[in-house]
């Protein structure tokens, strides 16, 4: 059996790959517990992710903004502040030392946002076609400030909320690559949710993931799964730009399957919903109530459509779009 581009999709078959070879060789506790960051000690998050996007620049984003985003959102994620990354950088003999300036400095602004520094590195040159332009790798510590986020607490009655209109990120580069001509300039949500979370501090979240690969299909499925709940969504609810939708439609795709890279659901209770509501509309009014947590068809998400019929929301499985982050 060969890795197929499917076995890094973020879905299925990439949890398939994950624990066939990974947990099997590398099982222990932290690991084990399947959350965007491991919590090393009591109060320190670790995480680290790797980045291949193609095309290097995009609308809204770069591969130096996405590699700091990724890794600091996946700390505040578990509800840590972003502190020490490192960076490594694989290089492919003939990369125009511009570009590397370029990337270099989207990185320095995205540090800034999340008050985070780069401490350490690594730099490897890979001969002309043994990797594509530019890979980058950063690995992060943050220091715990909401404690006890964990896919593995939903429980009936939680509200789920997501901050913004969804699928932009995996619509922009889909657009950018393909050259299509779209009227207005669709941009990727790449975007360090750690100010955002930080607003929240007073909030007892249940539990919190941006919805990266996978979509917030991805997402609502693993919550389901990990906190052996169902949880069911209004279709209606979930915010979708018209321009997202349209490249739903031509490449035959569910906008919940759609990647993000600055756009996250947030489980609370009932009675913190005003509240929360009200610290996201600062943010983007587009934030919106799409689900709530039942017991009807456990480890199911559920979605609940328009015209009020119902079927259940699966992750995605294969690979239409690789390299999208
Ligand atoms: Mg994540």
């Amino acid at each position: 059996m060969n890795i197929t581009l499917a076995n890094g999709n973020g879905g299925e078959e990439n949890l398939s790959l994950i624990h066939k070879i990974f947990f099997k060789n590398f099982s222990n506790e932290i690991l084990l517990k399947e959350e965007d960051s491991a919590i090393i000690e009591k109060n320190l998050a670790f995480t680290t992710d790797s980045f291949t996007v193609t095309p290097l620049f995009f609308n809204g984003g770069d591969i130096g903004k996405l590699s700091i985003c990724g890794t600091c959102n996946d700390l505040a994620m578990m509800g840590a502040k972003p502190k020490y990354l490192s960076s490594a950088f694989i290089i492919e003999e003939g990369l125009d030392i511009q570009i590397l300036e370029k990337v270099a400095k989207s990185m320095k602004e995205e540090l800034e946002i999340n008050g985070a520094k780069i401490v350490c590195g690594d730099t490897k040159v890979v001969p002309k076609g043994s990797v594509d332009k530019l890979f980058i790798n950063t690995t992060g510590v943050g220091e715990l400030f909401i404690p006890n986020i964990s896919s593995s607490n939903l429980k009936e009655g939680d509200i789920i909320l997501v901050n913004r209109d969804i699928g932009t990120h995996g619509a922009t580069l889909f657009i950018q690559r393909e050259g299509i001509e779209m009227q207005s300039t669709l941009k990727s949500d790449c975007n360090s949710l750690y100010p955002i979370i930080k607003e929240l501090k007073n909030v007892p979240i249940i539990a919190l993931r941006d919805a990266t690969r996978g979509g917030v299909a991805g997402v609502l499925n693993e919550w389901a799964n990990k906190s052996n709940v169902s949880i069911e969504i209004q279709e209606e609810a979930i915010p979708v730009e018209d321009r997202v939708k349209g490249v739903c439609e031509l490449l035959g795709l569910e906008a919940t399957h759609l990647a993000n890279e600055g756009t996250f659901l947030i489980a609370i209770d009932k009675k913190y919903l005003e509240e929360t509501l009200k610290i996201l509309e600062k943010f983007n009014k587009n934030v919106s109530q799409i689900g709530v947590v039942t017991n009807t068809h456990n480890k199911k998400v559920i979605l609940h459509s328009s015209w009020g019929t119902r079927r259940f929301l699966e992750p995605p499985t294969g690979e239409i779009l690789p390299r999208i982050c």
